[in-house]
């Protein structure tokens, strides 16, 4: 039987064990934390059958002031930080020219595509379906310039990718949600997403359904990875598993465990925080207030605001700038409560400077494979990039083109 030690137990990685399972594959599956309790746990939960285009970063001569001046919400920088990131956040900017974008664009989308078709088959085995919503989520616009730039950039990706949405006015965005105070100048439903109430409950669900058939979830260091004979060992808290192939799926904390193997991986860490509040009146959907680089979202646990990019690295003290700025936004749209916790939550992005996930075999290393750094959209990726990789990993010709996605290209 084939037998994989999979690392890192987030979207990525339960959904590769899982993946792997279904194939009768041995798996064990090895995380120093229970089942999705990282990024996977805090992000803002949609599967984002909208985002077909992978995050650039800004070229535009305003948009650069904006960031520079610290003017938009949706991007941080600290300038002691800056130089920790400069390389990557070259390359970075290398790879969101037009031409170039467009490229990652094409091979993003063919993942995109496969996102919410994958993780239906994943809910239903898992009896997940109380968490997922179907019916998208909206984008509300506070001036009619951002409004009209939204849906000239919703058409283009329509008539592109087919991507569906629908234009609300302000009062269609009130009866839709009527929590909402105001409409803005009205917005954008996107209707082909989904949105989740627990994104770690989800993870953990399909964890749970991971052990059900057979496969062994055990706690332990992914820093213990090494070479076993011809294959791989690493320590657990059941003593040591050994297996024929290995594969990182730890989201950002994949590239520094990988420099032990001489793989020099570079990454964008794009922080992001949330809180949650006891909102007197719950959302029924998620409402991205786009222009303010935020979204509030209806979870188990309260209402969440999400935030957007603040470029640290894993470990530097948080700033909460934008969380602040996002609550005094969210002020005069919606009633949020008070806070929850004390301290508000923070996960990191794992984004590659070419905005493309490393999926498939390390150059280095014999039955070592790797699948990470989904960016903005790991939650809704991961089935879809297990897919792919478990299909490499198995010989067979995977459902997409993986060659954009290779490890060799770093
Ligand atoms: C604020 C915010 C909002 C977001 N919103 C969305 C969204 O709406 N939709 C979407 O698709 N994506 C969203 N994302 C992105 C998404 O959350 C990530 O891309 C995704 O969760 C990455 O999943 P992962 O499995 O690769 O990493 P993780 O979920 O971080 O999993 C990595 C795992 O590795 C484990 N690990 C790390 N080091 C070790 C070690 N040494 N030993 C053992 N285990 C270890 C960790 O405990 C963790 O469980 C958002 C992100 C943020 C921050």
């Amino acid at each position: 039987m084939k037998s994989a030690i999979v690392l890192g137990a987030g979207m990525a990685g339960v959904s590769s064990a899982l993946a792997l399972l279904d194939r009768g594959w041995s798996v064990v599956l090895v995380d120093r934390k229970a089942p999705g309790q990282e990024t996977s746990y805090g992000n803002a939960g949609i599967i984002q059958a909208e985002a077909v285009e992978p995050y650039a970063m800004p070229r535009a001569i305003g948009d650069l002031f904006s960031i520079a001046s610290g003017r938009t919400n949706d991007v941080l920088y600290s300038f002691r930080e800056l130089p920790f990131h400069v390389s990557s956040l070259m390359r970075y900017w290398w790879h969101s020219a037009p031409v170039r974008h467009r490229a990652a664009g094409a091979a993003w989308a063919t993942l995109i595509a496969r996102a919410t078709g994958t993780h239906a088959p994943l809910i239903e085995r898992a009896g997940a379906g109380n968490l997922v919503r179907k019916g998208g989520f909206h984008m509300l616009l506070r001036s009619e310039a951002s409004l009209a730039e939204a849906i000239g950039d919703a058409e283009r990706k329509k008539s592109i990718y087919g991507t569906n949405f629908r234009t609300v006015t302000a009062a269609g965005m009130r009866q839709a949600e009527p929590a909402l105070k105001q409409g803005g100048v009205g917005g954008i439903q996107w209707l082909d997403s989904w949105t989740v109430s627990d994104p770690g409950g989800l993870v953990a669900a399909y964890a749970a359904l991971f052990e059900r058939h057979g496969g062994r979830f055990l706690h332990g260091n992914a820093g213990t990875l090494r070479r076993a004979g011809a294959g791989w060992a690493a320590d657990t808290g059941d003593g040591a598993v050994e297996a024929a192939h290995a594969v990182v799926t730890l989201g950002p904390w994949s590239t520094s465990t990988l420099r032990r193997f001489g793989h020099r991986f570079p990454m964008v860490h794009k922080r992001g925080y949330h809180a949650h509040y006891r909102a007197p009146q719950s959302l029924n959907a998620p409402v991205m207030d786009s222009d303010n680089g935020y979204l509030l979202l209806p979870m188990l646990a309260g209402t969440r605001i999400t935030t957007g990019a603040h470029i640290a690295r894993i470990g530097v003290p948080p700033a909460y700038l934008q969380l602040a700025r996002a609550e005094r936004a969210a002020a005069d749209l919606f009633d949020i409560g008070s806070r929850i916790e004390d301290t508000p939550w923070q996960g990191t992005r794992p984004c590659m400077p070419d905005m493309l996930p490393v999926i498939g075999p390390s150059s280095r290393e014999k039955g070592l494979w790797l699948n990470f750094g989904h960016g903005h959209q790991g939650f809704t990726l991961g089935p879809a990039s297990a897919e792919a990789l478990v299909a490499m990993m198995s010989g067979e010709t995977p459902p997409v083109d993986t060659r954009p996605f290779r490890p060799d290209r770093y």
